[in-house]
């Protein structure tokens, strides 16, 4: 057996894009981190356009946007025009979907987004697994954190103080593990974590085929009695049926023939299948971790929740969990984290995937080819055509509302903070690429500065009027963007004070 490094920091399971954006984070604050990633090859079919397609939300863009990571994007384009259609003799613009139901643009109201600022990044874009995960190894290696390819984590085991692991022949130690190993994570499973939830409705499809009379499948997506498909582009399939997920569960080869079968099944038609290039399943199953950490091993994104991704918010999910994640982590290592700092990874980031997974459930429920469903279905598209429904379905969607319960001291603590616009032009977000908690001083009394160097290296102190600041005086950003502590008033350094030992230490 072979040690290839006495002991890092942290070793995470899984090269996927939570694992890397994890591992981002821990170097940012100079931690050595050591990925193992069981696939030797990244860009497996499914990460490729167009199934490899991800519709990134507002916290995962303010997040890339934040450590600079947002401008290598480079196929990113703004959801705006993916699928006009008309109505009433005006173009309506697709912003995203509810169950498949449309929402509109122009039925958005985001004046009802109080703390949203013109100067705020896109609220959704749609980026591409494979690219996503270049940026972010790309990252990683200029950081130097070390990534085995090709090396699956096959065992572990944790004392009070370190974990070791088993990949291959070799043997790795570190103080912390991190599961990242996605939806059939081996941590999770060795490590013992309950994984509870709901069982499947259907098995998903995403297949790439060759069709020999194309025009029997009606375009667009398509709800039938029996489940549903749909042509992304020819010959790329989606298809739902709703089996219970026993397809699925089965684990039998996606053969030729049963794509054919399924298909016919849902569309009713003889529609002939003359090629298989690659085919993939998924269901509907949630299921969630009920705790997201074990002693010395930590569990993130899909590892650590799954749902159907109906509403695509599991990778929205996992990178948020990773932003959280990440500095509490650096900061436990670096014995700089006021108690209780670790486990509030749990208490923010557990409630969060339960909302995602209900959100996922909600979705099944309409979608069903039943009598009730159906009826369902028609009310909540009369519901998206409205400008209250809209709104409120785009702004779960988008990951506006997002909030961690901080106790409710300003209505902002516990929200992603309002890209500040200063008055040479430079935004708040330009600065959070060091990943340090910011003490916002909107008056600009230098004296504060002191205040904030008290926590030495962890708290960056910037001044500045904003061009719209909600009549904010000061506020407290912690290195994940989340607001701390908000204030109107003149400084009331014991409160300040307060809220800044929740979260640094001097
Ligand atoms: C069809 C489809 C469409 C989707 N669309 C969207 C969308 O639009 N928006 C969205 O937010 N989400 C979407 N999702 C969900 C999203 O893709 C996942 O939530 C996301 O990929 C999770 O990232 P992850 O890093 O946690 O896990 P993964 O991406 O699964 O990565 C896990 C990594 O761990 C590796 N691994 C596994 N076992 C081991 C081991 N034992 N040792 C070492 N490495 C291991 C794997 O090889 C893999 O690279 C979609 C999912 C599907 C199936």
């Amino acid at each position: 057996m072979n040690h290839t490094k006495s002991s890092y920091d942290v070793i995470i399971s899984g090269a996927g894009p939570v694992g890397l954006f994890l591992a981002c984070e821990l170097a940012l604050a100079k931690c050595s981190v050591l990925i193992l990633e069981k696939a030797e090859d990244p860009h497996l079919p499914l990460k490729q356009l167009p199934f490899g397609i991800r519709g990134l939300s507002s916290p995962t863009i303010e997040a890339l946007y934040r450590r600079g990571l947002l401008n290598e994007l480079e196929i990113h384009k703004i959801i705006k025009n993916p699928h006009a259609n008309t109505v009433q003799g005006g173009p309506r613009r697709q912003a995203g979907h509810f169950a498949g139901i449309p929402f509109h643009d122009g039925d958005i109201d985001t004046s009802q987004w109080k703390y949203r600022l013109p100067s705020s990044t896109e609220t959704i874009l749609i980026s591409e697994m494979a690219e996503l995960e270049t940026i972010l190894s790309r990252r990683t290696e200029a950081l130097g954190v070390e990534i085995k390819r090709g090396l699956a984590l096959t065992s572990l085991e944790q004392t009070a103080d370190e974990v070791t692991v088993q990949a291959g022949d070799q043997s790795f130690r570190a103080q912390w593990l991190v599961g990242c190993d996605g939806a059939r994570s081996i941590v999770r499973k060795t490590a013992g974590f309950e994984f509870a939830g709901t069982d499947p409705e259907f098995t998903g499809y995403s297949a790439k085929v060759d069709i020999a009379d194309p025009e029997k499948l009606k375009p667009g997506r398509n709800p039938t009695p029996t489940g549903m498909y749909l042509q992304s582009q020819p010959g790329f399939l989606i298809m739902q049926d709703f089996d219970g997920g026993e397809f699925h569960n089965s684990e039998k080869p996606i053969t030729l023939e049963h794509v054919q079968k399924t298909i016919r099944y849902i569309s009713n038609t003889d529609v002939t299948i003359k090629a298989l290039h690659f085919a993939s399943t998924w269901t509907d199953r949630a299921r969630q971790a009920t705790e997201y950490r074990k002693e010395r091993i930590l569990l993130a994104g899909d590892a650590a929740h799954i749902h159907s991704p109906l509403g695509g918010q599991g990778l929205n999910l996992g990178l948020g969990d990773a932003m959280n994640l990440g500095w509490k982590l650096a900061a436990t290592i670096q014995k700089k984290a006021p108690k209780g700092l670790l486990d509030s990874y749990h208490i923010e980031r557990y409630p969060i995937g339960a909302q995602v997974l209900d959100w996922s459930r909600a979705q099944v429920a309409i979608m069903k080819p039943t009598p009730q469903s159906r009826a369902l279905h028609a009310i909540f598209h009369d519901l998206l055509e409205t400008r209250d429904g809209a709104t409120y379905i785009a702004g779960r969607v988008w990951g506006i509302h997002t909030q961690y319960d901080l106790g409710n001291a300003h209505p902002l603590v516990g929200h992603s903070v309002p890209n500040f616009e200063f008055e040479d032009g430079t935004k708040i977000g330009e600065q959070m690429k060091d990943g340090k908690g910011i003490f916002l001083d909107f008056n600009t009394n230098t004296s504060l500065k002191a205040l904030a160097s008290e926590y030495e290296d962890q708290i960056k102190y910037v001044s500045g009027r904003a061009k719209e600041q909600f009549n904010l005086s000061a506020a407290l950003i912690r290195p994940d963007g989340i607001v701390a502590w908000a204030s109107n008033e003149e400084l009331n350094e014991p409160a300040f004070r307060q809220a800044a030992n929740l979260w640094f230490s001097k």
